[in-house]
């Protein structure tokens, strides 16, 4: 690897750490965070590791108005030996360059955005936690912050990296989950924002995610834009269903995020043996295929929970209650063997687990 040149400021004192047994998700920071910065006509510099701290930008930063922003999310895990890993980073570097794209967003190095990420992790390595379940979330963004209130791409940028340590997911294991179909509202579009990672995405689905909270319902499952006939999402998951022994995930069409546990999923399945199909499914299908009894199982799919099954789902008056509200035989085995792969108790035949030192 490149000697990449990144200037490090380590804090003078440290925070006192949270109890690693009580973590919650995204409210803790480490010491330390990673700032770059971008100029027209320089490129990215001033690659630096500071102590972690607010930053100053002015009222009329482009961020702010328009949304230009992109950003990633991955988990670092402790191993018994005291290890410190990631689970395939390399494809977050990738898919934040394909949002880059999407937003007119200047792309950066992939190799050095790693190589950065990978060592403020190991100079705050005694924050990735060590209880089952836990881990150090990952989070890098870039954000415009020229200020200007013209509707343009902006001229200045900055890349950062934050970390924050965070609890299992499941305190009491793996839990099914009741879902509304959302039938007025969309969260993304052909042709729109979809398949980025774009802050717009988020902001546009927490209407229907609040109202669907408020009658008693965990996520909303997402369908097409156009028709309102074809599943997208679940939450700000990917989706997979098990019909008759065959697994089902949608197609990617332009709207749907390609999540790297989804990708992850169909690489382990492919792997199996175990039939699967990347479609269009209607959530037509869906409703026929579960008053046949031939609905077996579904789960949605992310870095946050890693599998999260549906128990029920409700659209238009009609509920279904799917594998009994259970956790499903492969919703747990495919649970089991990415959690064993990416903490480090198992062998990886896949190469997926990188080592942060
Ligand atoms: C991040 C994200 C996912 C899941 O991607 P992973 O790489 O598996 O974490 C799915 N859908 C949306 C909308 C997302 O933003």
């Amino acid at each position: 690897m490149k000697d990449y040149q990144i200037d490090v400021q380590l804090s003078s004192t440290k925070k006192e750490k949270p109890a690693f047994n009580q973590l919650s998700f995204g409210t803790v920071f480490t010491d330390h965070m990673f700032v770059m910065d971008y100029t027209k006509g320089k490129g990215w510099h001033d690659a630096r590791i500071i102590p972690y701290q607010p930053i100053t930008l002015d009222p009329a930063a482009i961020i702010f108005h328009y949304g230009q922003t992109v950003f990633e999310g991955l988990k670092a895990y402790k191993t018994k030996e005291d290890e410190v890993v990631l689970f395939r980073p390399d494809e977050n570097m990738k898919r934040l360059n394909r949002s880059n794209q999407r937003l007119c967003i200047p792309e950066i190095d992939e190799e050095f955005a790693l190589f950065a990420l990978k060592k403020l992790i190991s100079i705050d390595k005694d924050w990735v936690p060590n209880v089952e379940g836990t881990s150090l979330y990952v989070r890098p963004f870039i954000f415009a912050d020229e200020p200007y209130l013209g509707v343009s791409p902006s001229n200045t940028y900055k890349f950062m990296i934050i970390l924050s340590p965070v609890g299992a997911y499941y305190k009491e294991g793996i839990n099914p989950v009741k879902i509304a179909v959302e039938s007025e509202f969309v969260r993304a579009v052909k042709g729109g924002t979809g398949n980025a990672k774009t802050a717009g995405n988020y902001a546009a689905s927490l209407k229907a995610q609040e109202e669907a909270e408020a009658e008693g319902f965990s996520q909303v499952l997402w369908l097409d834009g156009r028709e309102h006939k074809y599943i997208e999402e679940v939450g700000s998951m990917n989706v997979f269903f098990k019909i008759k022994g065959e697994v089902i995930t949608p197609e990617l069409n332009g709207s749907i995020l390609e999540g790297i546990t989804r990708k992850s999923v169909l690489e382990l399945l492919h792997f199996w043996n175990i039939p699967v199909v990347e479609r269009k499914i209607s959530i037509d299908e869906i409703f026929q295929a579960y008053h046949a009894s031939e609905l077996e199982e579904a789960f949605g799919t992310g870095t946050a929970a890693v599998i999260s099954p549906i128990g029920e789902l409700s659209w238009q008056g009609e509920k279904i209650i799917i594998n009994e509200a259970k956790t499903g035989e492969l919703s747990k085995k495919i649970y089991d063997s990415l959690t064993s792969i990416q903490t480090g108790s198992v062998e990886d035949p896949f190469g997926w687990r990188v080592e942060v030192e």
